[in-house]
């Protein structure tokens, strides 16, 4: 219950950096591609690009913040700002994917003309770009977080082949208007991974419990306890995802001795710990006391 340190590693900023001005300097690239060739499949591309690298961005700038330890006005510290930077990242998502779509639909009906040939040279530009990347990435040591970057990676990769496909299928046939059914598959692919983030976001401010985490299965290990009466006034939310908090009330039994509340106290904070949650402030009631602080 006494730990409030914070547990979570220090970034190589270095490598984040580096990454941060490829990826982009790549989607900007792409966006005067994408208007030189008149293909709202780059564009497309080039948004999600720009997601990236505001994800990396933030995640320099932010995390370094979040690490922050808390102090008296901020008394959860700063981690809160782990996910506002993703809420950041979601919403120029949204705005870029907005903006394409915009541009995109009426060519459905109204195929514009296009610079295939440009278009094929970005694409191979793109796989060159992601492949490069990957390749940096897998020279690096193993961790969970790479896999996930690596899968990541591996998205990027795909789009890029899919936008060269098209480009030489229009290339080959002149159906221009597979430009905006791929930048629609895009930009499809872009919200929906922004609809799941949002929902986790949301659920995080809204102080939901955390995935994962079974009230009824601790409140069952605590019950299990001789000791206990009764619990009541169980609160469980997360601050970043990671950092989960708990607050509970515990009846015991009137006249339990001083070292049987310690040893009490010490229990739950353990099976707390075995839960994942980081910060736990228990109540200790007696059974012969009316509660007055729930609702
Ligand atoms: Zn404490
Ligand atoms: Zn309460
Ligand atoms: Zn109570």
């Amino acid at each position: 219950m006494h730990d409030h340190s914070t547990h979570s590693p220090h970034h190589p900023n270095g490598a984040l950096k580096i990454a941060l001005f490829l990826n982009g300097g790549f989607a900007i690239i792409e966006f005067i591609g994408g208007i030189l060739t008149n293909s709202t499949a780059i564009l497309s591309d080039a948004i999600h690009d720009l997601g990236d690298a505001a994800a990396i961005g933030t995640a320099i700038y932010f995390e370094k913040i979040s690490r922050k330890q808390r102090d008296k006005k901020y008394t959860y510290g700063y981690k809160r700002y782990s996910p506002l930077a993703a809420l950041i990242n979601t919403l120029i998502l949204l705005v870029g994917s907005t903006v394409v779509l915009f541009q995109a639909v009426p060519r459905l009906l109204d195929p514009q003309p296009l610079n295939s040939s440009g278009m094929i040279l970005l694409a191979i530009l793109g796989l060159i770009f992601n492949g490069i990347a990957v390749v940096r990435l897998k020279k690096e040591t193993s961790s969970v977080s790479k896999k996930a970057v690596l899968l990541h990676l591996l998205e990027d990769v795909l789009g890029w082949l899919a936008v060269l496909l098209g480009s030489i299928i229009i290339k080959l046939t002149g159906w221009t208007i597979v430009d905006p059914i791929m930048s629609l598959g895009i930009t499809m692919f872009i919200l929906f991974n922004v609809f799941k983030n949002l929902r986790s976001i949301f659920k995080i401010f809204m102080q939901s419990a955390p995935d994962g985490i079974d009230e009824n299965e601790i409140l069952r290990k605590i019950k299990k306890d001789p000791q206990v009466v009764g619990v009541h006034d169980v609160h469980l939310w997360t601050m970043d995802g990671s950092y989960h908090v708990a607050t509970i009330h515990v009846v015991v039994r009137y006249g339990l001795s001083n070292d049987e509340q310690v040893s009490l106290k010490q229990n739950i904070c353990k099976l707390m710990d075995d839960f994942d949650i980081d910060h736990v402030t228990i109540e200790v009631e007696f059974d012969t006391e009316n509660c007055q602080k729930c609702d």
